[in-house]
């Protein structure tokens, strides 16, 4: 709770006022009241005050500290921001973090100390090592046959002739390109203008103990071509024969 006893600052006849904290409170009243004088001159400014006092010499040097306001006493107020009601500065899109600069250290501080989470099904996201991938794979694929995709291209405009023609030279007679699989031999024209996911087939396989050998060799190859991702679809019928590679065989 912030409180002010007795302030007289401009208009203001010895106003005692509370104001809770961690709640949003709107201070309203006819014109001339004194509804700014309570906003900026003592609430902010007594805030701002206090908060520069407490740095040290030399940052205080760099600013020119506002003088007490006209007020008895002042108790438990925060350090303050005040983001006056102009349209000059700042356009529509501007909220209180970027004004204040502050929506830089908010996204820092979630993603460095955040649980980031699926924006479709909720599940947190996590780094796994390729033994932890091996070992999921096998407990929650067990008997199905799946394809192993390692994700070229994530949301970018092009037509992605080269990349078909590097998948070709390696064997690869399909890409999947915003999940249509897509053939690197005759290569058709992607739009331009729309941002596209590409990724490539590395292999499908069924998922036993007897392959289980296969399987870390082409989890290991999936993960070097996508850096360190990779894509699990499954189960698949649909999808047979447009991996090449060492699990193609195992497949069928
Ligand atoms: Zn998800």
């Amino acid at each position: 709770m912030i409180r002010i006893h007795n302030a007289r600052e401009h208009n203001l006849k010895g106003v005692d006022v509370d104001i809770p904290r961690n709640r949003f409170t709107v201070i309203t009243g006819v014109s001339g009241s004194g509804k700014s004088t309570l906003a900026f001159d003592i609430l902010f400014a007594e805030g701002q005050r206090r908060y520069l006092e407490s740095l040290n010499a030399y940052a205080r040097q760099f600013v020119q500290p506002s003088a007490r306001p006209d007020v008895d006493a002042i108790f438990g107020i925060p350090p303050t921001v005040a983001i006056e009601q102009r349209t000059s500065r700042g356009g529509r899109k501007s909220t209180v973090g970027t004004l204040t600069e502050i929506q830089h250290f908010l996204r820092l501080l979630y993603v460095k100390l955040g649980t980031q989470h699926c924006p479709d099904c909720a599940v947190p996201i996590e780094p796994q090592s390729e033994e932890a991938i091996a070992a999921r794979i096998l407990r929650d694929w067990r008997g199905r046959h799946i394809g192993l995709l390692a994700p070229l291209v994530v949301a970018r405009k092009g037509y992605y002739t080269d990349l078909a023609k590097w998948a070709a030279g390696k064997g690869f007679t399909h890409l999947r390109v915003d999940g249509a699989f897509l053939p690197t031999g005759q290569w058709p024209r992607l739009d331009r203008f729309r941002e596209h996911n590409i990724e490539l087939p590395v292999a499908d396989l069924v998922v036993s103990a007897d392959n289980e050998a296969a399987l870390r060799a082409a989890l290991a190859r999936a993960l070097e071509y996508g850096k360190g991702t990779l894509q699990v679809v499954g189960p698949l019928d649909q999808l047979a024969g447009v991996a090449a590679g060492s699990g193609r065989d195992e497949a069928r």
